[in-house]
């Protein structure tokens, strides 16, 4: 029998132990941690809808309307009429003929997945995405291909190698640890040509990117051509749960065997209340985007400026790559006693060598708190011009 014990030292001696820190209260982007006042870079509410006065207050009038919880699942008695409506808004602006909630990202594509996909049949995803699309590739029992971050040139040989006849590629459509979009236009056009179905996951692209912030198939406006569109309602949205958007046909599909849409309990339908007053703001809101977006401007001028290795990312999310994970670790400590919460991302979620701060931008932050921030990393880093002339 293993040692659970034993297996725990050793990833404490590899620098990968994970624990958790207690938030004790949030207001806006500073949040209690542990008894320490600190602004928050490692939050996916991007547009700060978590704290909206009209989000919170549509929550409060659904617990009034509907109770704390839904009671059951969407196929018994679960599916209220605020989780209803919201399905419709989010159709409408996706650009989908339907859409249907999951009650969290994970479930949405382990349940996707696998309810289109078997034995016999393949999966090809990017070595980059998100763990619960690896998941729903391996729990659906089809052949799991992976192939190099972005590479279609690769995705290609593997199409064209593949005898199966139900082909499905999934994507990030953006990279939830490195912040860059998906080359969707070209994604399409490998779907065309191998006769295949295309999911985009888009957890971070939507409220950020598109016109109204309906993603980033919006934003290349390829809704014809994306079939299976999914994305999470935890992050800009700033509540919880998720869901995907496409034809009737696929939507009547996974409510028929999506196992992990059949078999939970519903969201509690003022989560659904609150998620309606959410998509308002997106819709409406455009400045809060462009805020967002001016944001992530400043802050790549700046962490370039001071040398800091960023990738190539147009989003919310801008990593700064470290390395090495003892380093990692120990920056991400320097800069919480400097005031900041930013997380250090180690193996397994990214590559080995790859360890990195995970600094993500919200259209409540500041500019002067990001002015902080720089300062705060040139300070922080161990060796902070080495190699920048190179
Ligand atoms: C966060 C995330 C998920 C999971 O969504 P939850 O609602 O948090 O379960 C799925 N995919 C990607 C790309 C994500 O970043």
């Amino acid at each position: 029998m293993r040692n659970l014990s034993a297996d725990l030292d050793a990833l404490k001696q590899q620098h990968r132990y994970r624990s958790r820190r207690v938030v004790d209260s949030i207001d806006g982007v500073e949040i209690t941690i542990d008894g320490n006042s600190v602004t928050n870079f490692s939050s996916n509410d991007y547009l700060g809808l978590s704290q909206h006065p009209d989000v919170i207050a549509a929550m409060q009038r659904g617990v009034k309307q509907y109770g704390a919880g839904s009671g059951a699942a969407h196929l018994i008695t679960g599916h209220s009429r605020a989780h209803h409506q919201l399905e419709e808004e989010l159709a409408e602006l996706t650009g989908y003929p339907r859409a249907l909630l999951f009650s969290t990202g994970y479930m949405a594509n382990l349940g996707t997945i696998s309810a289109l996909v078997g034995r016999g049949d393949a999966v090809f995803e990017d070595r980059l995405n998100h763990a619960s699309l690896i998941d729903g590739g391996l729990i659906s029992g089809a052949r799991l291909q992976r192939y190099p971050h972005s590479d279609i040139h690769s995705l290609c040989n593997k199409l064209e190698a593949s005898k199966s006849a139900e082909k499905l590629i999934v994507t990030d459509g953006v990279f939830s640890m490195d912040g860059d979009i998906a080359p969707l236009p070209d994604l399409v056009k490998a779907t065309t040509r191998h006769d295949a179905r295309l999911m985009v996951d888009d957890a971070h692209g939507f409220g950020v990117l598109g016109k109204e912030g309906a993603g980033s198939v919006a934003h290349f406006m390829l809704q014809e051509e994306v079939p299976i569109y999914m994305a999470t309602l935890g992050k800009a949205a700033g509540v919880s749960g998720a869901f995907v958007a496409g034809s009737e046909a696929l939507i009547e599909t996974l409510i028929q065997r999506a196992r992990s849409y059949i078999y939970t309990t519903a969201l509690p339908p003022a989560v659904a209340e609150a998620l309606r007053a959410s998509l308002k703001i997106i819709r409406s809101d455009s400045e809060r985007r462009e805020r967002l977006h001016a944001h992530i401007k400043h802050f790549r001028s700046g962490a370039s400026g001071l040398g800091l290795q960023l990738m190539n990312s147009p989003t919310a999310i801008q990593p700064i790559i470290i390395g090495d994970d003892a380093t990692a670790m120990k920056m991400s400590h320097r800069l919480f006693e400097a005031g900041f919460a930013v997380s250090a991302i180690r193996p397994p979620t990214v590559p080995e060598g790859s360890a990195r701060l995970r600094i993500t931008l919200s259209a409540s932050h500041t500019t002067e708190q990001i002015d902080r921030l720089l300062e705060a990393l040139q300070k922080c880093s161990p060796t902070p011009m080495e190699g920048t002339d190179a």
